[in-house]
């Protein structure tokens, strides 16, 4: 038993949907077959020299990172170049890559949620800016007798969620009509004779990811030989928002907090910028090079932002924003994401007999 890479792709982009990611970042298949046969798979933060020694001593067919390999379009490859280095031997060694990078950040259960989880936040909910993703609404015109099961279907497939609201749909009564042709075999009506069917016209909101299972969904309990349906590219554009934010289980000073983030992100070095006897209760975050959310976290009503990396004049705007930052580590913030990715593949590949091995990250 086996998976291709395909397939795992397929699962990748149904829990982190690629158009979930910010513009140009290249996420996806980077190097390898979607054919290649997989028994074997390393789930890593990055495709550096020592994760794809390991992915080849381990003899995986496959290495999942959070960092892609190529991230500008390049014009050399060349072997003693370190991206060339890592391209030469994963291609030698027949092992596919895949990067899972910010569609996983912004994913619910990915990298914020996880590191969310990872510090205790309690009530944890999304802030600050993400990226944008395209809408469609889906019309579909049936019986009556239909129209809840087609409705049912359709938000069962992903459509139909505004906000807190679930199986939001808007139905209204008209006519269709129609002549059957021969060899047609209609659900109402006879051969060469004009049909008026009493029909619910029935419109949906669909985000592009489940554009296709919401349409296949409908197809499979609409009860017509041809189902009149259209698709409508929308102006509005959801927002998936990076971060999150959520309450400490007990208000604690920063400078405690420093030392709780510590024990908790396996990091003894995590800085604090700001005050140190505040009161911190909200805690926002963001895995990785997230400083700048520092104004989003504001807004947000956080006491302070925990993430990776910490640009120099962020260091500075945290006092004058009174928003303690604390910067705990690129890899230290990331990784309870890389590992939560790997859980995931273990639960979608273990009746495949697929094998999920991690490796940790370097700071
Ligand atoms: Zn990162």
């Amino acid at each position: 038993m086996a998976a291709t890479v395909r397939e795992i792709l397929h699962y990748l982009n149904e829990i982190a949907p690629p158009d979930w990611a910010f513009p140009n970042d290249p996420i996806g298949l980077q190097i390898g077959d979607p054919a290649q046969q997989v028994e074997r798979v390393l789930v890593a933060l990055d495709p550096d020299p020592r994760t794809v020694a390991n992915a080849r001593y381990r003899q995986c067919q496959l290495l999942i990172t959070h960092h892609p390999l190529i991230y500008r379009s390049i014009s050399h490859v060349r072997f003693d170049d370190p991206v060339g280095m890592a391209i030469q031997a994963l291609c030698e060694a027949k092992i596919a890559l895949i990067a899972v990078h910010t569609n996983w950040d912004v994913a619910p259960g990915g990298v914020n949620d996880a590191l969310a989880e990872a510090i205790g936040l309690q009530e944890v909910r999304p802030f600050g800016k993400g990226p944008a993703r395209q809408e469609y609404k889906l019309v579909v015109f049936t019986p009556k007798e239909h129209t809840n099961a087609v409705i049912d279907a359709m938000a069962e497939a992903g459509a139909g969620i505004i906000g807190l609201y679930r199986r939001c749909a808007f139905y209204a009564e008209g006519i269709g009509t129609y002549e059957p042709m021969e060899g047609a075999n209609p659900y109402l009506g006879q051969v060469g004779k004009r049909e008026y069917a009493s029909e619910y016209r029935i419109e949906m909101l669909v985000p592009s990811e489940r554009l296709e299972a919401v349409i296949q969904a409908m197809l499979r309990v609409h009860p017509y030989e041809e189902v009149a349906y259209d698709v409508y590219p929308l102006h509005t554009r959801a927002e998936h928002k990076l971060g999150r934010v959520g309450a400490l289980p007990k208000p604690m000073l920063a400078s405690e907090l420093r030392d709780y983030l510590a024990e908790r992100l396996g990091n003894p070095h995590v800085r604090l910028y700001g005050k140190p006897n505040k009161l911190i209760r909200t805690v926002a975050v963001v895995g990785g090079a997230g400083s700048e959310y520092l104004a989003d976290a504001q807004r947000a009503l956080a006491d302070a932002l925990l993430t990776g990396e910490v640009r120099h004049h962020h260091s500075w705007e945290a006092w004058i924003r009174d928003v303690v930052l604390f910067e705990g580590g690129h890899a230290e913030t990331e990784m309870p994401g890389v590992l939560r990715l790997a859980d995931r593949l273990r639960e979608f590949l273990a009746p495949r007999n697929v094998e999920v091995f991690t490796q940790g990250g370097v700071s």
